[in-house]
Protein backbone atom coordinates (compact mmCIF):
# COMPACT_ATOMS: atom_id res chain seq x y z
CA UNK A 1 0.00 0.00 0.00
CA UNK A 2 1.54 3.56 -0.73
CA UNK A 3 2.29 5.96 2.19
CA UNK A 4 -0.47 7.58 3.51
CA UNK A 5 0.55 9.20 7.08
CA UNK A 6 1.58 12.61 6.91
CA UNK A 7 3.68 14.24 10.31
CA UNK A 8 2.59 17.85 10.87
CA UNK A 9 5.06 20.32 12.67
CA UNK A 10 4.78 23.86 14.09
CA UNK A 11 8.01 24.57 15.32
CA UNK A 12 7.73 27.75 17.84
CA UNK A 13 10.36 29.46 19.58
CA UNK A 14 10.24 27.13 22.64
CA UNK A 15 7.73 24.31 21.85
CA UNK A 16 6.62 21.98 19.06
CA UNK A 17 3.47 20.96 18.67
CA UNK A 18 2.65 17.95 16.28
CA UNK A 19 0.28 15.86 14.97
CA UNK A 20 0.55 12.65 12.88
CA UNK A 21 -2.64 11.87 10.39
CA UNK A 22 -3.90 8.91 8.15
CA UNK A 23 -4.71 11.22 4.98
CA UNK A 24 -7.02 8.14 3.75
CA UNK A 25 -9.74 9.22 6.19
CA UNK A 26 -7.80 12.03 7.68
CA UNK A 27 -7.93 10.57 11.00
CA UNK A 28 -6.11 11.38 13.86
CA UNK A 29 -3.26 8.45 14.77
CA UNK A 30 -1.20 10.48 17.53
CA UNK A 31 -0.88 14.31 18.93
CA UNK A 32 1.29 16.27 21.30
CA UNK A 33 3.15 19.17 22.52
CA UNK A 34 6.44 19.72 23.44
CA UNK A 35 6.78 22.62 25.69
CA UNK A 36 9.51 25.32 27.55
CA UNK A 37 12.29 23.28 25.52
CA UNK A 38 15.66 24.93 26.25
CA UNK A 39 14.67 25.10 30.25
CA UNK A 40 14.84 22.89 33.31
CA UNK A 41 10.84 22.05 32.93
CA UNK A 42 10.52 21.14 29.49
CA UNK A 43 7.39 19.10 28.97
CA UNK A 44 6.32 16.52 26.67
CA UNK A 45 2.89 15.03 26.61
CA UNK A 46 1.90 12.98 23.96
CA UNK A 47 -1.42 11.16 22.83
CA UNK A 48 -1.51 8.17 20.71
CA UNK A 49 -5.62 7.66 19.64
CA UNK A 50 -5.09 4.56 18.42
CA UNK A 51 -4.54 3.23 21.75
CA UNK A 52 -6.22 6.32 23.82
CA UNK A 53 -3.04 6.43 25.98
CA UNK A 54 -1.90 9.96 27.10
CA UNK A 55 1.74 9.57 28.57
CA UNK A 56 4.05 12.75 29.60
CA UNK A 57 7.91 13.19 30.34
CA UNK A 58 9.08 16.18 32.15
CA UNK A 59 12.32 17.16 32.59
CA UNK A 60 15.09 19.34 30.64
CA UNK A 61 14.90 19.29 26.83
CA UNK A 62 17.95 20.72 25.54
CA UNK A 63 17.32 21.96 21.69
CA UNK A 64 14.26 21.15 19.36
CA UNK A 65 16.87 18.31 17.60
CA UNK A 66 16.25 16.95 20.98
CA UNK A 67 12.79 17.69 21.30
CA UNK A 68 12.13 15.98 17.80
CA UNK A 69 14.17 13.15 18.89
CA UNK A 70 11.97 12.56 22.21
CA UNK A 71 8.90 12.48 19.89
CA UNK A 72 10.57 10.25 17.48
CA UNK A 73 10.68 8.02 20.26
CA UNK A 74 6.96 8.35 21.63
CA UNK A 75 6.17 7.80 18.17
CA UNK A 76 8.09 4.48 17.41
CA UNK A 77 6.71 3.23 20.97
CA UNK A 78 3.12 3.64 19.75
CA UNK A 79 4.47 1.34 16.14
CA UNK A 80 4.06 4.91 14.97
CA UNK A 81 7.55 5.71 14.22
CA UNK A 82 9.18 7.65 11.55
CA UNK A 83 11.40 5.23 9.91
CA UNK A 84 7.57 3.57 9.10
CA UNK A 85 7.03 3.38 4.89
CA UNK A 86 3.98 4.02 5.87
CA UNK A 87 5.13 8.18 6.05
CA UNK A 88 4.55 10.34 3.11
CA UNK A 89 5.87 13.13 4.16
CA UNK A 90 6.31 15.87 7.14
CA UNK A 91 4.36 18.84 6.54
CA UNK A 92 5.64 22.06 8.48
CA UNK A 93 3.84 25.37 9.50
CA UNK A 94 5.77 28.34 8.12
CA UNK A 95 4.65 31.41 9.61
CA UNK A 96 5.80 34.05 6.66
CA UNK A 97 6.01 33.06 2.97
CA UNK A 98 6.66 36.51 1.83
CA UNK A 99 5.29 37.51 -1.83
CA UNK A 100 7.54 34.74 -3.18
CA UNK A 101 5.72 31.10 -1.78
CA UNK A 102 2.29 31.27 -3.02
CA UNK A 103 1.24 27.30 -2.57
CA UNK A 104 2.92 24.79 -0.53
CA UNK A 105 6.13 23.85 -1.20
CA UNK A 106 8.58 20.51 -1.40
CA UNK A 107 11.91 21.98 0.98
CA UNK A 108 15.01 22.00 -1.00
CA UNK A 109 17.99 24.43 -0.50
CA UNK A 110 16.91 26.90 -2.26
CA UNK A 111 13.55 27.00 -0.51
CA UNK A 112 15.44 27.02 2.98
CA UNK A 113 17.66 29.97 2.00
CA UNK A 114 14.02 32.08 0.93
CA UNK A 115 12.87 31.75 4.22
CA UNK A 116 15.97 32.34 6.07
CA UNK A 117 15.87 35.69 3.72
CA UNK A 118 12.56 36.65 5.73
CA UNK A 119 13.97 36.40 9.12
CA UNK A 120 13.90 39.92 9.22
CA UNK A 121 10.08 40.36 8.67
CA UNK A 122 9.23 37.26 10.89
CA UNK A 123 12.22 37.56 13.35
CA UNK A 124 9.79 35.57 16.64
CA UNK A 125 8.57 32.95 13.88
CA UNK A 126 10.97 31.76 11.29
CA UNK A 127 14.13 30.79 12.58
CA UNK A 128 12.13 28.46 14.81
CA UNK A 129 10.48 26.54 11.75
CA UNK A 130 13.44 26.59 10.27
CA UNK A 131 14.81 24.84 13.18
CA UNK A 132 12.28 22.14 13.05
CA UNK A 133 12.74 21.58 9.20
CA UNK A 134 16.22 21.08 9.53
CA UNK A 135 16.00 18.88 12.08
CA UNK A 136 12.92 16.98 10.45
CA UNK A 137 15.66 16.92 7.38
CA UNK A 138 18.43 15.44 10.00
CA UNK A 139 15.98 12.58 11.28
CA UNK A 140 14.49 11.34 7.54
CA UNK A 141 16.76 12.69 4.85
CA UNK A 142 14.66 10.91 2.06
CA UNK A 143 11.19 11.98 3.32
CA UNK A 144 9.56 15.21 1.26
CA UNK A 145 9.15 18.09 3.56
CA UNK A 146 6.89 20.25 2.56
CA UNK A 147 6.14 24.02 4.18
CA UNK A 148 3.26 25.38 4.45
CA UNK A 149 3.37 28.93 4.36
CA UNK A 150 0.73 31.13 7.10
CA UNK A 151 0.70 34.16 4.40
CA UNK A 152 0.16 32.02 0.79
CA UNK A 153 -3.59 31.77 1.08
CA UNK A 154 -3.11 36.00 1.57
CA UNK A 155 -1.23 35.76 -1.78
CA UNK A 156 -4.37 36.53 -3.93
CA UNK A 157 -4.95 39.94 -2.43
CA UNK A 158 -4.84 42.59 -5.26
CA UNK A 159 -2.39 45.21 -4.74
CA UNK A 160 -5.13 47.82 -3.62
CA UNK A 161 -5.11 45.71 -0.72
CA UNK A 162 -1.71 44.75 -0.26
CA UNK A 163 0.03 47.65 -0.74
CA UNK A 164 0.47 50.23 2.14
CA UNK A 165 0.58 54.20 1.07
CA UNK A 166 4.33 54.77 1.52
CA UNK A 167 6.66 55.83 -0.69
CA UNK A 168 7.08 52.89 -3.47
CA UNK A 169 10.94 52.70 -3.80
CA UNK A 170 11.52 52.28 -0.04
CA UNK A 171 8.52 49.53 0.24
CA UNK A 172 9.65 47.74 -2.11
CA UNK A 173 13.39 47.60 -1.48
CA UNK A 174 12.42 46.48 2.65
CA UNK A 175 9.92 44.26 1.21
CA UNK A 176 7.35 46.62 3.40
CA UNK A 177 3.87 45.04 2.05
CA UNK A 178 0.81 43.50 3.74
CA UNK A 179 1.36 40.01 3.59
CA UNK A 180 -1.24 38.46 6.46
CA UNK A 181 -1.17 35.64 8.43
CA UNK A 182 -3.29 32.70 9.89
CA UNK A 183 -3.80 31.91 6.24
CA UNK A 184 -4.20 28.17 7.09
CA UNK A 185 -6.98 28.67 9.22
CA UNK A 186 -8.84 31.35 6.68
CA UNK A 187 -8.73 29.02 3.83
CA UNK A 188 -9.56 26.06 5.81
CA UNK A 189 -12.58 27.66 7.21
CA UNK A 190 -13.77 29.47 4.62
CA UNK A 191 -14.15 26.08 2.28
CA UNK A 192 -15.76 24.73 5.53
CA UNK A 193 -18.00 27.54 5.45
CA UNK A 194 -19.43 26.90 1.70
CA UNK A 195 -19.73 23.40 2.96
CA UNK A 196 -22.32 24.34 5.47
CA UNK A 197 -23.92 26.33 3.13
CA UNK A 198 -24.32 23.24 0.78
CA UNK A 199 -22.63 25.38 -1.87
CA UNK A 200 -19.56 25.72 -3.73
CA UNK A 201 -16.58 27.54 -2.29
CA UNK A 202 -16.07 29.42 -5.53
CA UNK A 203 -19.61 30.93 -5.31
CA UNK A 204 -19.74 32.26 -1.68
CA UNK A 205 -18.18 35.39 -0.08
CA UNK A 206 -17.23 34.65 3.16
CA UNK A 207 -15.53 37.36 6.27
CA UNK A 208 -13.90 35.47 8.35
CA UNK A 209 -13.23 35.93 11.95
CA UNK A 210 -10.50 34.12 13.23
CA UNK A 211 -9.92 35.13 16.97
CA UNK A 212 -7.56 33.44 19.43
CA UNK A 213 -4.83 35.15 21.33
CA UNK A 214 -3.68 36.23 17.93
CA UNK A 215 -6.68 37.59 15.83
CA UNK A 216 -7.55 38.53 12.13
CA UNK A 217 -10.14 38.94 9.96
CA UNK A 218 -10.32 38.02 5.86
CA UNK A 219 -12.74 39.00 3.08
CA UNK A 220 -12.77 35.98 1.06
CA UNK A 221 -14.66 36.11 -2.33
CA UNK A 222 -15.23 32.96 -4.19
CA UNK A 223 -12.60 31.12 -2.40
CA UNK A 224 -9.53 34.00 -2.48
CA UNK A 225 -8.31 36.11 -0.31
CA UNK A 226 -9.31 39.77 -1.20
CA UNK A 227 -8.12 41.59 2.01
CA UNK A 228 -7.16 40.81 5.72
CA UNK A 229 -6.45 42.45 8.51
CA UNK A 230 -2.96 41.61 9.87
CA UNK A 231 -0.54 43.05 7.45
CA UNK A 232 3.58 43.38 7.09
CA UNK A 233 3.85 41.29 10.79
CA UNK A 234 0.58 39.93 13.15
CA UNK A 235 0.56 43.13 15.08
CA UNK A 236 -1.64 44.78 12.63
CA UNK A 237 -5.62 44.87 12.73
CA UNK A 238 -7.99 43.66 15.42
CA UNK A 239 -7.36 43.86 19.18
CA UNK A 240 -5.42 40.80 20.52
CA UNK A 241 -4.55 39.14 23.49
CA UNK A 242 -1.26 40.84 24.04
CA UNK A 243 -1.18 43.05 20.97
CA UNK A 244 -2.43 46.22 19.82
CA UNK A 245 -3.53 45.61 16.21
CA UNK A 246 -4.62 48.95 14.52
CA UNK A 247 -3.16 52.11 15.88
CA UNK A 248 -1.32 55.98 14.46
CA UNK A 249 2.06 55.00 13.52
CA UNK A 250 3.10 58.20 15.13
CA UNK A 251 2.37 56.95 18.76
CA UNK A 252 5.58 54.41 18.08
CA UNK A 253 7.14 57.77 17.62
CA UNK A 254 5.88 59.94 20.48
CA UNK A 255 6.67 57.18 23.14
CA UNK A 256 10.14 57.40 21.53
CA UNK A 257 10.62 60.99 21.61
CA UNK A 258 8.47 62.20 24.46
CA UNK A 259 8.09 58.76 26.29
CA UNK A 260 12.10 57.84 25.98
CA UNK A 261 11.20 53.96 25.04
CA UNK A 262 13.69 52.42 22.66
CA UNK A 263 12.72 50.48 19.93
CA UNK A 264 12.78 47.41 21.49
CA UNK A 265 10.36 48.61 24.53
CA UNK A 266 8.05 50.04 22.31
CA UNK A 267 8.18 46.43 20.42
CA UNK A 268 7.80 44.63 23.18
CA UNK A 269 5.23 46.79 24.28
CA UNK A 270 2.71 46.45 21.44
CA UNK A 271 2.93 42.90 21.18
CA UNK A 272 3.01 41.78 24.73
CA UNK A 273 1.85 44.32 26.77
CA UNK A 274 -0.90 45.56 24.59
CA UNK A 275 -4.52 44.24 23.58
CA UNK A 276 -6.94 42.76 25.83
CA UNK A 277 -4.21 42.42 28.64
CA UNK A 278 -2.75 46.49 27.76
CA UNK A 279 -6.04 46.93 28.70
CA UNK A 280 -7.43 45.20 31.70
CA UNK A 281 -4.23 42.61 33.06
CA UNK A 282 -5.59 39.52 31.55
CA UNK A 283 -5.29 38.44 28.15
CA UNK A 284 -7.97 35.39 28.46
CA UNK A 285 -11.57 35.65 27.46
CA UNK A 286 -13.15 33.56 29.93
CA UNK A 287 -11.62 35.71 32.77
CA UNK A 288 -12.50 38.85 31.34
CA UNK A 289 -15.98 37.59 31.13
CA UNK A 290 -15.82 36.30 34.64
CA UNK A 291 -14.76 39.78 35.68
CA UNK A 292 -17.24 41.26 33.48
CA UNK A 293 -20.06 39.34 35.29
CA UNK A 294 -18.67 40.72 38.42
CA UNK A 295 -19.19 44.54 37.62
CA UNK A 296 -15.71 45.22 36.56
CA UNK A 297 -15.60 48.16 34.58
CA UNK A 298 -12.27 47.98 32.97
CA UNK A 299 -12.52 43.95 31.86
CA UNK A 300 -15.60 45.59 30.47
CA UNK A 301 -14.44 49.08 28.53
CA UNK A 302 -11.62 45.72 27.15
CA UNK A 303 -13.87 44.07 26.07
CA UNK A 304 -15.97 47.07 24.13
CA UNK A 305 -12.80 48.09 22.34
CA UNK A 306 -12.36 44.11 21.54
CA UNK A 307 -15.72 44.36 19.97
CA UNK A 308 -15.53 48.08 18.83
CA UNK A 309 -12.53 47.10 16.42
CA UNK A 310 -14.13 43.93 15.21
CA UNK A 311 -17.12 45.32 13.97
CA UNK A 312 -15.29 48.01 11.92
CA UNK A 313 -13.61 45.24 10.15
CA UNK A 314 -16.70 43.38 9.55
CA UNK A 315 -18.28 46.92 8.37
CA UNK A 316 -14.62 47.27 6.37
CA UNK A 317 -14.91 43.97 4.46
CA UNK A 318 -18.73 44.60 3.35
CA UNK A 319 -17.76 47.24 1.58
CA UNK A 320 -14.25 45.33 0.90
CA UNK A 321 -16.72 42.05 -0.65
CA UNK A 322 -19.72 44.09 -1.68
CA UNK A 323 -21.88 40.90 -1.46
CA UNK A 324 -21.46 38.51 2.39
CA UNK A 325 -22.68 35.38 2.53
CA UNK A 326 -21.39 34.90 5.24
CA UNK A 327 -19.29 35.41 8.31
CA UNK A 328 -17.92 32.74 10.38
CA UNK A 329 -15.88 32.83 13.97
CA UNK A 330 -13.07 30.44 14.58
CA UNK A 331 -10.57 30.07 16.73
CA UNK A 332 -10.18 29.97 20.99
CA UNK A 333 -12.46 33.00 21.19
CA UNK A 334 -14.67 33.10 18.20
CA UNK A 335 -15.46 28.99 18.91
CA UNK A 336 -16.47 29.18 22.84
CA UNK A 337 -17.32 32.32 23.46
CA UNK A 338 -20.65 33.22 22.74
CA UNK A 339 -20.58 37.09 23.85
CA UNK A 340 -18.05 37.98 21.61
CA UNK A 341 -20.20 36.42 18.76
CA UNK A 342 -23.51 37.93 19.62
CA UNK A 343 -21.74 41.17 20.47
CA UNK A 344 -19.80 41.66 17.38
CA UNK A 345 -22.92 40.91 15.02
CA UNK A 346 -25.55 43.18 17.51
CA UNK A 347 -26.91 45.93 15.02
CA UNK A 348 -25.65 44.78 11.89
CA UNK A 349 -29.05 43.84 11.27
CA UNK A 350 -29.48 46.18 8.37
CA UNK A 351 -26.33 44.90 6.55
CA UNK A 352 -27.80 41.36 6.47
CA UNK A 353 -27.16 39.31 9.82
CA UNK A 354 -28.54 38.44 12.53
CA UNK A 355 -27.76 35.77 15.58
CA UNK A 356 -30.00 33.63 16.97
CA UNK A 357 -29.41 33.36 21.17
CA UNK A 358 -30.23 29.63 21.30
CA UNK A 359 -28.23 28.35 18.48
CA UNK A 360 -25.29 30.72 20.02
CA UNK A 361 -25.37 29.47 23.33
CA UNK A 362 -25.56 25.46 22.45
CA UNK A 363 -21.82 24.43 21.97
CA UNK A 364 -20.06 21.96 19.77
CA UNK A 365 -17.49 20.48 18.01
CA UNK A 366 -18.94 20.20 14.25
CA UNK A 367 -19.53 23.80 11.60
CA UNK A 368 -22.54 25.16 12.73
CA UNK A 369 -24.96 28.02 11.94
CA UNK A 370 -26.33 30.40 14.41
CA UNK A 371 -28.22 32.41 12.62
CA UNK A 372 -32.24 32.75 12.13
CA UNK A 373 -33.10 30.93 8.97
CA UNK A 374 -34.46 34.71 8.33
CA UNK A 375 -30.96 36.13 8.32
CA UNK A 376 -30.01 37.84 4.78
CA UNK A 377 -26.49 36.88 5.82
CA UNK A 378 -25.48 33.60 7.51
CA UNK A 379 -23.64 33.70 10.93
CA UNK A 380 -21.67 30.44 11.52
CA UNK A 381 -19.36 28.89 14.26
CA UNK A 382 -16.51 26.79 12.16
CA UNK A 383 -13.53 25.16 14.60
CA UNK A 384 -10.57 25.67 12.87
CA UNK A 385 -7.77 22.53 12.07
CA UNK A 386 -4.91 24.43 10.85
CA UNK A 387 -3.05 20.70 11.43
CA UNK A 388 -5.46 19.17 9.34
CA UNK A 389 -5.03 21.75 5.88
CA UNK A 390 -1.70 21.48 6.59
CA UNK A 391 -1.48 17.83 6.19
CA UNK A 392 -4.33 18.07 3.54
CA UNK A 393 -1.56 20.51 1.65
CA UNK A 394 1.28 18.54 2.11
CA UNK A 395 -0.22 15.14 0.90
CA UNK A 396 -1.92 16.79 -2.10
CA UNK A 397 1.78 17.90 -3.22
CA UNK A 398 3.50 14.40 -2.26
CA UNK A 399 0.56 11.75 -2.12
CA UNK A 400 -0.53 12.11 -5.51
CA UNK A 401 1.83 10.40 -7.57
CA UNK A 402 2.01 7.73 -5.19
P1 LIG B 1 -6.25 30.13 20.42
O1 LIG B 1 -5.12 31.11 20.23
O2 LIG B 1 -7.08 29.94 19.21
O3 LIG B 1 -5.83 28.84 21.07
O4 LIG B 1 -7.25 30.83 21.48
C1 LIG B 1 -6.87 31.01 22.83
C2 LIG B 1 -7.83 31.97 23.50
O5 LIG B 1 -9.19 31.51 23.35
C3 LIG B 1 -7.65 32.08 25.01
O6 LIG B 1 -6.65 33.02 25.34
C4 LIG B 1 -9.01 32.54 25.46
O7 LIG B 1 -9.06 33.97 25.41
C5 LIG B 1 -9.97 32.01 24.43
N1 LIG B 1 -10.83 30.93 24.92
C6 LIG B 1 -10.54 29.62 25.00
N2 LIG B 1 -11.59 28.94 25.53
C7 LIG B 1 -12.56 29.86 25.78
C8 LIG B 1 -13.89 29.80 26.32
N3 LIG B 1 -14.44 28.64 26.70
N4 LIG B 1 -14.57 30.95 26.42
C9 LIG B 1 -14.03 32.13 26.04
N5 LIG B 1 -12.80 32.25 25.52
C10 LIG B 1 -12.07 31.12 25.38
Amino acid sequence: MSPSRVLVLNSGSSSVKYQLLDMRDSSRLATGLVERIGEQTSRLRHTALTTGETREHNGPIADHQAALKTVAEELARDGLGLDSPELAAIGHRVVHGGMFFTEPTVVDDDVLAEIERLIPVAPLHNPANLTGIRTAMALRPDLPQVAVFDTAFHTTMPESAARYAIDTRIADRYRVRRYGFHGTSHAYVSRATAKLLGRAPEDVNVIVLHLGNGASASAVRGGRCVDTSMGLTPLEGLVMGTRSGDLDPAVIFHLARVGGMSMDEIDTLLNKRSGLFGLCGDNDMREIQRRIDEGDEEAQLAFDIYIHRLKKYIGAYFAVLGRVDAIAFTAGVGENAAAVRAAAVAGLEGLGPAVDDGLNAVRGDAPRLISPASARVAVAVVPTDEELEIARQTYALVGKDK
